[in-house]
């Protein structure tokens, strides 16, 4: 009886925290279950421990919602300690704190996400007129291209490629149509730029970044009526191809710190006139199509020395148009991005004048150009380069799964060996993850929705993911794929991939410092009120301190009682949104959303501002959320695409995955926890039962890799929106054989049964004529075998060169030099 009474108390106080009842609301049932089982007792046996512990609660509980009590007593106090413990946070990385948004990010950061919200979210989708621009003018762009051209013969993109690009618009995407643009959804330019980048990567970015952070997109939100009016049409039709210079050679990742190019305030002559402007010097590196840019946007610091604005003399980053030709400005040399033959270069400035109203948004703007970067980063950051990645995972999924069907080995087709089955389920269960996450985020993005801190988890984990479905593929194809030549459709993105990881913010900074770090200060619900209020000197904030900290308390003890309870009811103890296959894994990630928070902090609250240098610690929380992230876009995808059960085994290995890694980072973080011994502690609350999550097992692993080994609506779902060629190049070849492997499969069989022999691309011609001989196969079988085994040959040949087209002149006077010798 004891016990029970034990029991109802501390199933109470769980109940309470659990459901995250106000303060208020708690301390009047604490107080009316004192009263009920003081009262109760005359009717039935009610121990005095019991309404006591009742009565001690409530008072706590009272005492806790009197806030002038407990200012006096607690945050007042804690007040100081905490503005001490802040961290310091420069102007640079105040603003990008403060651009973008959030959305399903403090979702997961609330420990209890509303899965039903996420659902009503709606399904991604194009526009007619998209559409019919994405199967049209892109198509035909992927069409006319030859990456083996492009890249060995041209080293650029030619000019009726560009004239072509020119004449669709297509530097247009984003800006609208009333300047003459296409005026695109963010859904809309992903889906261009995969469907080019899966052709030919050069293609895609010179198509991306005219569309991405650069002049387009500034002036759009930035600039002066009179900027858009003449910029934008021009832009729009190609008559100015634009650059964004950002990078100065001193800089990097730091761009903003290590910016060492100036623009000094002064008067100087613009089109016969004098006027007030800025004198610029700058020596930019890294710079994509600056070799060919006609309108330089340059950022810059600019300075006021002689008192012309004002009193000010340092006034900020700025951004400016600069044009080509104005005198001083030098551009045309060009550097080699591994894999890729897109124009990238130096740019240099020497004292070059541009008038005041050259700064973008105008005189007003001076100073604002970084917070005007960054607010467009939280929001580009999603677009292009995830759509370079997808079109990675994408291709990957589609030629290794294919040449894994039609390459055979020991009598078998390779992909039928586990161990090329397991590189296949990494790539086809991380390409539908990934474009999940892709879609999702461009959703988001169409609502209105411009958020950073999933912007930044999209640019690393699908250019990361994009390298590891690469790398996959590559080990599938073996030799082929290392043998560069016309016949090579994989080594140029191999190739190229670390582009992606670098730019845009480079994958390990983005990962270590910035995903969770600004992710744990912007979508916390209340650590930036916490930090407001600390650094308001004004009296009133003591009382918003006071409230957030104590909804910090609430929010902390709350997602302790829930990991606690979830990890012991296995995910039982909450709800799922939908009943099926998949609910099992709302469950999970709600567990694992309320084991985050409370991990994620309890480190925030032992590191204080120290925790910016943890960067390992970091990281690791940062891939907890991101595959929250993730995890939930796979839901959601599931959903929007009508609950495909052919999907079902990728949807397994991407949240199997998924919940995997989440565990394995957060045990991660406890075993490195800041605080001896606390770690042990927090790792029993959160997987009361020890690990709960293992890797995709190897059924799915064999069901993934089969859905990539043979033709199905699985499939053609994973790879939607990439450039299926069905021409006779290196991509157009490996899908013709895989399709015609697949249809002579049963006649391949009959003679292989019959005769005792396998049938081969060398042999099959013999094989094939005994068998129609002796009526093993009909002639129509006989056709498909023979145009199956051709097509085979054509894929698994590579590439080889005379010696002088590889050597050039110089193989000649090695052979006679050898010869002499
Ligand atoms: C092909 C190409 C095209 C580009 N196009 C443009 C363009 O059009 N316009 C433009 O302005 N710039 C452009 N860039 C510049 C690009 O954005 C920068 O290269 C990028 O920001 C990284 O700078 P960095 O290469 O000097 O690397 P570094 O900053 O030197 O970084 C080196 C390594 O250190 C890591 N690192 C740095 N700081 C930290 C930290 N605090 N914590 C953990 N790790 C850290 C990085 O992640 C990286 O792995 C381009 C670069 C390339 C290569």
């Amino acid at each position: 009886m004891e016990t029970l009474y034990f029991f109802i108390l501390v199933l109470t106080v769980l109940m309470l925290a659990y459901k995250r009842v106000p303060l208020v609301w708690a301390m009047a049932i604490m107080v009316t279950a004192t009263v009920a089982w003081t009262e109760l007792r005359f009717l039935f046996y009610v121990p005095s421990w019991f309404r006591w512990s009742n009565g001690i609660v409530a008072v706590i509980l009272i005492g806790f919602t009197i806030a002038p009590l407990r200012r006096l007593l607690i945050s007042d106090r804690l007040w100081g300690v905490f503005r001490k413990a802040l961290p310091r946070v420069s102007e640079t990385e105040q603003e990008a704190l403060d651009a973008g948004t959030i959305w399903w990010d403090g979702e997961l950061f609330s420990g209890r996400p509303r899965w039903k919200e996420l659902l009503k979210v709606p399904a991604p989708s194009l526009s007619e007129e998209e559409q019919a621009f994405i199967d049209g003018p892109i198509e035909e762009l992927c069409r006319r291209t030859d990456d083996w051209e492009i890249s060995e013969k041209h080293r650029r993109l030619p000019d009726e490629l560009w004239a072509f690009i020119h004449e669709h618009r297509m530097f247009g995407m984003i800006i609208p149509k009333e300047y003459g643009g296409l005026g695109f959804s963010a859904q809309a330019n992903s889906a261009a730029v995969m469907k080019l980048a899966s052709r030919n990567l050069t293609a895609a970015i010179t198509v991306m970044v005219p569309n991405s952070l650069g002049p387009g997109e500034l002036l759009l939100h930035y600039g002066t009526q009179e900027q858009r009016d003449y910029y934008l049409p021009r832009l729009a039709r190609g008559e100015e191809v634009p650059c964004f210079a950002l990078t100065s050679t001193t800089a990097g990742s730091d761009a903003a710190g290590g910016m060492n190019d100036t623009g000094v305030v002064c008067r100087g002559e613009w089109q016969g006139k004098t006027v007030l402007g800025l004198r610029l010097n700058w020596n930019k590196r890294y710079i994509t199509l600056a070799p060919v840019a006609t309108l330089l946007g340059l950022a810059f610091k600019a300075r006021d020395p002689d008192g012309l604005l004002g009193d000010e003399v340092e006034l900020g980053i700025t951004c400016a148009l600069v044009p080509a030709d104005a005198p001083g400005v030098e551009i045309g040399e060009r550097h080699m991005p591994t894999g890729a033959v897109f124009m990238n270069g130096p740019t240099r400035g020497k004292d070059v004048f541009i008038p005041l109203d050259q700064v973008i948004g105008g005189q007003e703007r001076i100073g604002q150009g970084w917070r005007m970067l960054m607010q467009s980063l939280a929001a580009g950051r999603a677009i292009s380069l995830p759509a370079t990645g997808t079109a990675g995972g994408k291709m990957s999924s589609l030629l290794a799964g294919a040449y894994a069907r039609i390459r055979k080995q020991f009598d078998m087709p390779i992909g039928f060996f586990e161990g090329i089955q397991e590189p296949l389920a990494r790539i086809g269960g991380r390409t539908y993850r990934m474009d999940a996450a892709r879609q999702l985020t461009l959703v988001a993005l169409d609502l209105g929705e411009k958020p950073g801190v999933l912007s930044a988890i999209l640019k690393y984990q699908l250019t990361e993911g994009n390298r590891q479905c690469i790398n996959d593929a590559m080990d599938v194809h073996g030799g082929k794929a290392v043998i560069m030549g016309p016949g090579n459709y994989l080594a140029r993105g191999y190739q190229s991939l670390p582009i992606s990881i670098t730019v845009e913010g480079a994958n390990i900074l983005t990962r270590s410092l910035i995903i969770f770090g600004q992710g744990a200060i912007r979508a916390h619900p209340w650590l930036l009120k916490e930090m407001a209020a600390a650094r308001d000197p004004r009296p009133g904030a003591r009382k918003a301190f006071d409230k957030a900290l104590f909804g910090h308390v609430g929010y902390m003890l709350s997602n302790m009682v829930r990991a606690l309870m979830l990890g012991l009811s296995a995910g039982h103890a909450t709800r799922p949104p939908v009943k099926g296959p998949t609910s099992r894994y709302f469950q999970q990630m709600t567990r694992m959303s309320a084991a985050f928070c409370f991990v994620a902090d309890l480190v925030l609250v032992t590191l204080g501002g120290g925790f910016k240098f943890r960067e390992m610690l970091s990281g690791r929380l940062a891939d907890a959320l991101i595959h929250l992230y993730l995890g939930s876009a796979v839901l959601k995808r599931f959903e929007d695409d009508g609950r495909p059960e052919e999907d079902l085994p990728l949807l397994t290995w991407a949240m199997d995955d998924s919940l995997h890694t989440i565990q394995e980072s957060l045990k991660g973080v406890l075993q490195n926890f800041p605080v001896p011994g606390m770690g042990r502690l927090i790792k029993w609350i959160i997987f009361p039962f020890g690990s709960s999550y293992a890797p995709p097992g190897d059924e799915t692993i064999r069901q993934v890799a089969d859905i990539l080994l043979t033709e199905n609506d699985a499939r053609d779902r994973l790879v939607d929106g990439v450039y299926l060629s069905d021409q006779e190049d290196a991509p157009g070849n490996v899908q013709t054989a895989f399709h015609l492997v697949l249809t002579a499969t049963q006649a391949e069989n009959a003679i292989r049964n019959a005769l005792k022999t396998p049938v081969t691309w060398e042999n099959h011609e013999e094989l094939v004529r005994k068998a129609v001989e002796s009526g093993v196969i009909t002639e129509e079988q006989a056709t498909t075998v023979r145009l199956a085994q051709e097509a085979v040959r054509r894929v698994i040949e590579v590439d080889s060169f005379s010696r002088e087209e590889i050597e050039g002149s110089g193989a000649a006077t090695a052979s006679a030099a050898t010869e002499a010798a």
